[in-house]
């Protein structure tokens, strides 16, 4: 789900307004320190069909900085979201474990905070009601706002009220004249798709009902560096937050953070909960304080942290690199499991094309018969394993390592070995 979010905001009248002085969108410092350069890359989930592998293929800079700050660690937004939203139409409610994942927020979020039939629940980013759908079986009034249209449409479809459009202050202010105010605003995986980050902010701070809650769930930008995940940095994903960059740019829109919770989800995610400044009723928790620590401890505070990153991230391809050519020049086949947007990030970072891996497989249907963006990789059907035995399995969607060993365990009977790339080279 990570890479097909919407972009919720209207599109930048001049989205990359000037690339050559860039500055931090959210304190607007200038942006001098690069945290990763990625080269150039194709929008991480534009599959290509084989007639599109004769034409021109736009390639944009992954070129990530960090502002030294705010410590936002950001990409500039010069995708545009009428691009991203040809490209991204997505439905959450074909993952199920993100359902699950949803209906256990709906369930933990009732308990602790007592919503009721008086309560009313805002979604942004509601997509295609996969969430709110759990708040309405219960009774609890539940409003989504999204900007993409075929998504509302289902949403709406299912009994989960939808309004189209694009959330900022000027949205927020629309619905609150309309009588609306959220005792609980969601925006789960959301937040990185922002490219006007205070807006977005200070429309939340808007809607939200007195003694109301806010919760946000985004990747742990420190799970991203300690567990080397710089293959989940795309051009859809404008922003990399830590707690601490967070909690400030919350506090500068009146806004605090009372807790916070650590989930395995995208590789490690945050759930952050925030109140109004005033709202004396929540007091802060300890788990707060003590991520905080931790965060300090591991030098997200401090830029010369930030400038080692990189080091990995080039140590990493290099080691990559060595494995394929000592298994290519030993006349090794290598398939790639999976076409996830993280395999895309890595493979063209990489450079890693057909002259490494013969192919990719995918469970998804959507994607047979078509092509890796960029690296133009070809996609079959998990079948192919078995039909090929090639010697070596790349698993490029790695947080899913252990389900993929179980499902191609049969590699054993030609021994088959696995390879994951991330957070460093194994071979099993
Ligand atoms: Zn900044």
């Amino acid at each position: 789900m990570s890479t097909t979010e919407l972009v919720l905001q209207e599109p930048l009248e001049q989205p990359d307004a000037n690339l050559s002085a860039p500055v931090c969108r959210f304190c607007n410092a200038a942006l001098c320190h690069t945290f990763v350069d990625l080269g150039m890359s194709p929008l991480c989930e534009s599959y290509l069909s084989q007639e599109q592998l004769t034409h021109m293929e736009p390639f944009y800079p992954l070129h990530v900085r960090v502002c030294d700050k705010c410590f936002l660690v950001q990409l500039p937004a010069f995708v545009s979201p009428t691009t991203i939203f040809s490209e991204y139409a997505y439905f959450s409610s074909y993952s199920e474990s993100w359902l699950k994942h949803a209906s256990r927020y709906v369930d933990s979020m009732i308990r602790r905070f007592r919503f009721d039939r008086s309560s009313c629940i805002i979604e942004l980013g509601s997509n295609d009601g996969y969430l709110l759908q759990y708040f309405i079986k219960k009774g609890i009034p539940a409003i989504g706002v999204d900007p993409a249209a075929n998504v509302a449409k289902v949403a709406i479809e299912k009994g989960v009220p939808t309004l189209v459009k694009f959330f900022g202050e000027q949205t927020a202010s629309e619905m609150v004249a309309d009588g609306m105010r959220a005792n609980l605003l969601v925006a789960n995986n959301t937040l990185a798709q922002i490219p006007k980050l205070n807006d977005f902010i200070r429309g939340m701070k808007i809607l939200l009902a007195v003694n109301g809650v806010i919760t946000i769930e985004f990747p742990h930008l420190l799970q991203l560096m300690c567990e080397n995940e710089f293959d989940t940095i795309y051009h859809e994903h404008f922003s990399y937050f830590s707690l601490i960059t967070v909690e400030k740019v919350l506090a500068a829109h009146g806004l605090t953070v009372f807790d916070v919770e650590e989930l395995p989800t995208h590789g490690g995610s945050l759930r952050v909960y925030a109140r109004h400044n005033d709202d004396d009723t929540k007091p802060l928790s300890r788990r707060l304080e003590e991520l905080r620590r931790r965060e300090i401890a591991s030098g997200l505070t401090r830029l010369k942290h930030y400038s080692h990153f990189a080091e990995g991230v080039k140590e990493t391809k290099r080691n990559l690199l060595d494995f394929l050519n000592c298994a290519k020049r030993s006349g090794k086949s290598i398939a790639g499991y999976g076409a996830p947007g993280k395999g895309n990030t890595l493979l063209n970072y990489c450079g890693v094309g057909n002259d490494f891996l013969d192919y990719t497989v995918d469970r998804n249907p959507y994607k047979y018969g078509k092509f890796l963006p960029g690296t133009h990789i070809p996609i079959f059907a998990p079948d192919k394993i078995r039909e090929t035995k090639p010697d070596y399995v790349l698993i490029l969607p790695w947080n899913l390592k252990r389900e993929i060993y179980q499902q191609l365990s049969y590699i054993r009977e030609w021994d088959g070995h696995f390879v994951v790339p991330i957070p460093h080279l194994q071979v099993f």
